[in-house]
């Protein structure tokens, strides 16, 4: 297994006799999209609710974990304030060819 964000091997939970040691975090989360519930037989306003839809597990070594921004975006997908992919950051094949202006 490797950490999500720095790609370092995580190791198990290890017990040690004066207790265990956490090598990494474990944040079940995943792609998220709107989804609307419409009941016919009333005229309710349709229901939105947000639905799963690309299961993800984020590992966080511990040393990530540590990170202040790292661990306010997992607390917040956890308390689902904001997912944890609502930055588009693994949208897979990201060119590097991206347009400058820098002579606006
Ligand atoms: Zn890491």
């Amino acid at each position: 297994m490797q950490c999500f964000h720095c790609a370092r091997e995580v190791k198990e939970t290890t017990h040690t006799p004066k207790g265990y040691r956490v090598d990494y975090y474990l944040l079940h989360t995943g792609r998220t999209e709107w989804t609307f519930l419409k009941d016919p037989k009333d005229d309710l306003l349709p229901l939105r609710y947000l639905r799963l839809t690309q299961p993800v597990d984020i590992i966080s070594c511990a040393d990530c974990y540590a990170k202040p921004q790292i661990k306010k975006r997992l607390e917040d997908d956890f308390n689902g304030w904001k997912s944890f992919f609502d930055e588009k950051q693994i949208e897979g094949s990201e060119k590097n060819s991206i347009p400058r202006s820098d002579h606006g």
